[in-house]
């Protein structure tokens, strides 16, 4: 840039010079000859009067050559009769001059008065202007006076010409060289900034701010440095958008994967590492992160090369996870693909447990009913003896007053999934609940001669609702006694540990198999349906107290050990 900068004005500075000076020389010329001529023409006014005063002609011409070349004309005065023939000469002796009838200036003074030529000079060999004019002498005769001046001067003048033009393009080279490093310091520098600052913006680093002076330079720095600005604006914009919507998808519940058009990752959230495992930074394609991984990608595909939409449902066997998959293409002009994978798998498992709730409850329903309607049935088939009779209105009795334990217990669930979160929940004293709970198992637990301890502390004060504290502690005594052996023990005992009220229940019965010990409170859970219904269990009692524990924010455990009893442990938060 700076070279060329250098080379252009250096260019143009001499072209400049060398034109002025080709026009200049011809012009010099010319200005030169007029000049000559001009004293020519007065050398010759003054020169006619040699003819016409007295005194020896050779002597007048000579006297007048001498006065010319004092005065430093170096001009030749010569005098020619009509027929060429030199009659004096201001330089020469006439006698021994050839005839100049020939000459074109004297041909032409005798034919119309005057006449001029340049050329050289077959006496000098030097380039020589003439001029001549016809006179009348004194005596009548005609006469032709020629002055002539050698314009060899006009070489000389030429010479100094051709050195000044030199002088002067040397000059010029040196001014064109002093000005193009000014001018590179002012234009060539601020271009260089300004590139080196366009050059890091285009790698994507920060420009520097560009100085500029204040002149046009300044101007497209300042611009470029407005541009630099809201560029750099517009990219931290960006930036925080993108990081935004980055902070919005990492924090999705649902997984989102996007493709490229030619099938590579371009984004894969934290969430689809964990809904379908981890998949190594390296893979550049879903399939290289695992076997989970391979349907999203078929998924991905088929829409990326058809358009529209997909939806699928995936079961990691593995993880026992399911998920669904929904992949969708980016835009016709992008050619990607996204998917967003979502867990259902608590979904799927409510909505299973929702149709087995409904079977249950149909199954326990229609077991008494049935059972009523065929002793019903046999009471109307004939005649019964009394004692059959009864024996069957016993066991009609049974069964409704199961279908009513069992719709009891259908509605208190009901009624506690449902309950509104309590604003004030109230203070229970845990001894006078547990106290009642007793009483009305106290005749039961008698029959079958079991033992009932209870431990409570008499202040200790439960935050739930005195009707539900009830119906959790009924519900697992009442459990504590009937899977009790004959003459056992029931201890209930309370205590408060590190701020939670710990409620322990604990009898010495058959216990529960520890595969069983997850699952008995699920709702119709039994680990021996048979021995359950000959108690007059729902399989409802310890899904209730579930419920009602987590109403106060609470929890429930179990721990048991088959033939020797079991013990189940409630917290309560204090407060
Ligand atoms: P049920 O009405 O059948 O008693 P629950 O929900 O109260 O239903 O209990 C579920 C199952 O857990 C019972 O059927 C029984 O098998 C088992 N179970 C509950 N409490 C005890 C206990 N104290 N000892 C042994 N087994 C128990």
């Amino acid at each position: 840039m700076r070279k060329r900068f250098f080379r252009a004005a250096t260019v143009s500075i001499v072209a400049g010079l060398l034109i002025a000076f080709v026009f200049a020389v011809p012009l010099m010329q010319q200005v030169y000859t007029d000049e000559m001529r001009e004293r020519l023409d007065a050398v010759l006014v003054l020169a006619e009067e040699i003819e016409t005063s007295d005194g020896e002609l050779q002597e007048k011409v000579a006297h007048l050559g001498e006065r010319l070349r004092e005065e430093d004309s170096s001009i030749r005065l010569t005098v020619l009769d009509a027929q060429g023939t030199v009659l004096a000469d201001s330089e020469a002796d006439a006698e021994n001059m050839e005839s100049h009838a020939a000459r074109p200036e004297v041909e032409a003074a005798i034919e119309t008065g005057s006449g001029q030529d340049i050329r050289k000079s077959a006496t000098t060999g030097s380039r020589q202007m003439y001029a001549a004019r016809r006179i009348i002498s004194a005596e009548g005769d005609v006469r032709v006076i020629r002055a002539s001046v050698s314009l060899g001067g006009i070489r000389e003048v030429e010479g100094t010409l051709w050195l000044c033009g030199g002088v002067g393009i040397f000059m010029g080279l040196v001014v064109a060289l002093i000005s193009a490093h000014y001018a590179a310091g002012r234009v060539v520098e601020p271009l260089q900034s300004l590139t080196d600052a366009a050059r890091a913006m285009a790698d994507g680093g920060a420009p520097d701010i560009v100085e500029g002076a204040p002149d046009e330079m300044g101007e497209l720095a300042g611009a470029f440095n407005r541009m630099a600005g809201r560029l750099a604006a517009a990219h931290e914009e960006l930036a925080g958008t993108n990081d935004r919507l980055a902070g919005i998808l990492q924090g999705m519940d649902d997984g989102v994967v996007a493709v490229d058009a030619g099938g590579g990752i371009v984004l894969m959230t934290h969430r689809v590492r964990e809904l379908l495992g981890d998949c190594p930074a390296t893979a550049k394609r879903l399939p290289e992160c695992g076997s989970n991984y391979i349907s999203v990608g078929e998924m991905l595909d088929r829409v990326r090369r058809q358009g529209g939409s997909v939806r699928d449902i995936l079961y990691l066997a593995r993880e026992e996870r399911i998920v669904q998959v929904y992949a969708a293409r980016v835009s016709d002009a992008d050619g990607g693909a996204l998917a967003v994978i979502s867990d259902i798998t608590r979904l799927r498992k409510l909505e299973q447990m929702r149709s087995d709730f409904v079977a249950n409850v149909t199954h326990e329903l229609k077991t008494p009913l049935t059972s009523i309607r065929g002793y019903i049935e046999l009471l109307k088939s004939g005649e019964r003896d009394a004692e059959t009779t009864r024996s069957f209105y016993e066991i009609i009795e049974i069964e409704a007053e199961r279908l009513q334990k069992l719709t009891d217990d259908l509605l208190q669930l009901s009624e506690i999934e449902h309950a509104a979160p309590e604003s004030e929940v109230p203070l229970s004293s845990l001894a006078e609940t547990v106290g009642r709970a007793a009483e009305t198992l106290g005749p039961e637990a008698e029959a079958r001669h079991i033992g009932l301890r209870l431990f409570i502390p008499p202040d200790l004060q439960v935050r739930a609702h005195p009707r539900r504290l009830y119906q959790l502690m009924k519900n697992l005594m009442e459990n504590g006694i009937k899977y009790n052996r004959e003459g056992g023990i029931l201890n209930v005992s309370a205590a408060v540990e590190r701020s939670a009220v710990v409620i322990r229940v604990h009898d010495t019965g058959i216990g529960i198999p520890p595969e069983h010990q997850d699952r008995i409170f699920e709702r119709f859970y039994r680990v021996d349906k048979g021995r359950s219904r000959e108690l007059g269990g729902t399989g409802l009692g310890l899904s209730i107290v579930k419920h009602i524990v987590g109403l106060y924010g609470g929890d429930v455990g179990v721990a048991s050990e088959p033939g020797v009893g079991t013990t189940f442990t409630v917290r309560f938060p204090m407060g």
